[in-house]
């Protein structure tokens, strides 16, 4: 037996439970060592039902007295044990719907039961609702060796292998397997004092019996330790081998001529805030450098991304080279193309938005003027790269993220014989634990100063059934001389809905709350001109109110607007609130953001406190990561985000900013070639397929 056995071949595990660990993605020994308990019980030191009290989670040992089911106001049914010990007390162990115990705790049977302590007033005794319990009759002696008289770890169950059954499981292995290969190097385990591999496994199913139980369930003793580091150490290693790989290859050198920097000067619309400056500064010395640039560039809404990104194009175009602008959505692509065709406006750049709406005829003519070299700018979304669009001289690829735009997209266009430049745009900034662990190969560049003279916005949560306050408090505002947006949600599956339900709220404005007063109407379905002739009418003034679905997340640019009224904020996600949120607040004039909602959940409630209490973006995603979990807050799986064992990126942050650490000093001192082909290797074999660094080494 070793790492790599199938667990089939596994003594006591047999095909059927081979079966059911696959259904958690446990295939070899080395799986099943690196599942790690989610949380651990002292045995030890148990107590005695008598020196039990109300309010502690405790674990005692107990044989069931006598069991009853009974029912309540005739439906639910409520099973009863009643379990009793030496210490001659007893303690009332409850479950509603658990008729089905009937069979499994009969009178006799000892137990193991873990749980919350309450004091049943009713009866006056110790109760326990829904403990877990664990069989333990039954047990020889060798048995009861690995479950009591010690801190045993609890595993989830893997189907119908219990966690009682993948203790006796892991503790045989741990038993039989001798000593492991370590595979981290042997010096970054010195200088981080870890224990060896073989150590930490054993020590994670079964904590040495002086270990500290809060550490352990904290996920800190020092097997997990080393084990959280490890697998954060592989997977930096690998993104940042990818990355100084990518460094390696040639790419194009641009030039910042003294014409290029006119150019960027007679786009400007405005100065420059410092933060722009600067990241302009470390986009262009990428560009000048005879590599691929990968670059992220961040910063919260509004603070001026795009102006960067459009300065770069000019940079690549005045090289004569092409720029391709990527964005998640046609409807976004759409408002890129507008904002940069209106910078561009003065430049006489040729520029062409690409989309689904095009006919046939219009695609293949502008495929082949971008073919030709004649298009210089042109915008869609990623689609721009998977349809048999052909560059004539590619430069510079400006990709939207918004968090949708993977890893392997990215890659695409590298593989497609080209090695432009790439800038990602992040829209929302991303919590920097994930843009370590996503991005780890991209540089960064961060804008963290927004543009001079803005008021932070003010948000409010009212409730629907106060709407007719909002409606007198946009009133005013507009009288003043101001312009508001009301926004619609658009649920995928139903864009038909919201357009209803926006069309009917524009009527619903323009006849009845506010007659007389031009309201304009905005949605996805919208043939491009005419979204943009009711843009360019709120632009100027014309319409004083916009009512739309969320077509304007990006792109609209109204200094005047001051109000962002939401409605059916709930259904909105944090990120989304917050792109909203800031469309206003881009003008002298202060600004407000009122999120209207129906009844709340509890995460409802959070996510709306989240917007009240803050305008920071970073803030903001971080608290958005929390309430979703890193899995739902990129999109699983074309995110690109690992699927990590033990790890977590919420819990473990400071050890992934460690493991980053020393996988880049490992990898900078490995002078020596022969380590350093075997730490490549190691990764291709065991990290590649996990992790999709399909570009290491
Ligand atoms: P982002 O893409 O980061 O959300 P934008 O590039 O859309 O931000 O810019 C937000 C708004 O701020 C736009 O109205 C833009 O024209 C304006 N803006 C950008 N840079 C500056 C600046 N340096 N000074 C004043 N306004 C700016
Ligand atoms: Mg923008």
């Amino acid at each position: 037996m070793d790492l790599n056995t199938p667990l089939e071949y596994v003594k006591g595990i047999g095909p059927a439970r081979a079966a059911m660990l696959q259904g958690k993605g446990l295939l070899t020994v080395e799986d099943l060592l690196s599942y790690a308990p989610f949380r651990y019980e002292d045995r030890t030191n148990i107590k005695s039902i008598a020196q039990l009290a109300p309010g502690e989670m405790a674990t005692v040992i107990a044989e069931v007295a006598h069991v009853k089911s009974q029912r309540i106001r005739g439906r639910m049914g409520l099973f009863e044990a009643t379990f009793r010990d030496s210490s001659h007390s007893v303690l009332l162990g409850k479950w509603f719907h658990g008729d089905y115990l009937k069979s499994v705790l009969v009178p006799g049977l000892r137990v193991a039961l873990y749980g919350k302590i309450e004091l049943d007033s009713f009866r006056g005794e110790l109760s326990i609702l829904h403990p877990e319990f664990e069989v333990l009759s039954g047990d020889d002696d060798s048995e009861s060796a690995i479950h009591l008289g010690r801190i045993v770890p609890i595993h989830e169950a893997a189907g119908k292998v219990s966690a009682r059954v993948l203790r006796t499981l892991l503790y045989r292995i741990c038993e039989n397997m001798g000593t492991l290969p370590d595979a981290l190097p042997e010096e970054v385990r010195q200088r981080m004092k870890l224990p060896n591999y073989t150590t930490a496994v054993r020590n994670l199913h079964f904590p040495p019996p002086n270990e500290d139980l809060r550490l352990l369930n904290e996920f800190r003793s020092p097997a997990q330790f080393r084990l959280i580091f490890e697998e954060f150490f592989w997977m930096q290693a690998g993104l940042q081998l990818r990355r100084s790989k990518v460094r390696l290859q040639p790419g194009i050198a641009f030039e910042l001529s003294d014409r290029a920097r006119e150019q960027i000067k007679a786009m400007l619309p405005f100065k420059p805030t410092g933060a722009q400056k600067r990241v302009l500064g470390e986009i262009a010395k990428d560009m000048a450098a005879p590599h691929p640039m990968n670059r992220m560039l961040q910063g919260d809404v509004g603070s001026g991304k795009t102006l960067v990104a459009a300065e770069a194009a000019i940079i690549a175009i005045e090289n004569k080279y092409q720029v391709a602008v990527l964005a998640p959505t046609e409807i976004l692509a759409t408002q890129h193309y507008f904002y940069f065709r209106n910078l561009f406006q003065k430049l006489g750049y040729s520029i062409a938005l690409v989309t689904g709406s095009l006919s046939a005829r219009e695609k293949t003519k502008i495929k082949e003027l971008i073919a030709a070299g004649l298009i210089q700018i042109s915008i869609g979304t990623h689609a721009l790269l998977e349809e048999d669009v052909s560059y004539h001289r590619l430069g510079l690829a400006i990709v939207d993220e918004q968090h949708r735009f993977g890893v392997m997209q990215r890659l695409r266009l590298i593989e497609k014989g080209v090695t432009p430049d790439v800038l990602v745009m992040t829209a929302t900034p991303i919590p920097r634990t994930l843009s370590m662990t996503l991005y780890g190969d991209l540089d960064v560049s961060i804008i963290d100063e927004l543009p001079p003279g803005r008021k932070p916005i003010v948000t409010r949560h009212v409730p629907e059934t106060r709407i007719e306050e909002v409606w007198s408090f946009v009133k005013r505002e507009i009288d003043a001389g101001r312009q508001a947006y009301v926004v619609y949600p658009v649920i995928e599956e139903s864009e038909t809905a919201a357009l209803k339900a926006a069309e009917k709220m524009h009527q619903h404005l323009s006849e009845i709350v506010f007659p007389g007063m031009p309201v304009g109407l905005l949605h996805g379905r919208m043939p491009t001109d005419v979204k943009e002739q009711t843009m360019q009418a709120f632009k100027r003034g014309e319409t004083r109110m916009l009512v739309s679905t969320t077509v304007i997340e990006v792109g609209v640019d109204v200094p005047n607007a001051t109000v962002m009224v939401i409605e059916q904020a709930e259904r909105f996600g944090l990120a989304q609130l917050h792109q909203l949120r800031g469309r206003v607040g881009r003008g002298g004039h202060q600004s407000y953001c009122i999120l209207v909602t129906g009844k709340l959940n509890d995460t409802g409630r959070e996510r709306i406190r989240t917007l009240v209490d803050s305008t920071d973006g970073f803030y903001i995603s971080e608290m958005d990561l929390k309430l979703r979990g890193p899995g739902e807050f990129f999109g699983t799986k074309q995110s690109g985000l690992p699927a990590l064992r033990i790890a977590n990126l919420l819990r473990d942050t400071e050890i992934l900013e460690l493991a980053r650490r020393e996988a880049a000093a490992y990898l900078d001192e490995a002078g020596d070639a022969e380590e350093r082909n075997r730490v490549i290797a190691y990764l291709r074999d065991h990290w590649q397929a996990r992790y999709g660094l399909s570009r290491v080494g």
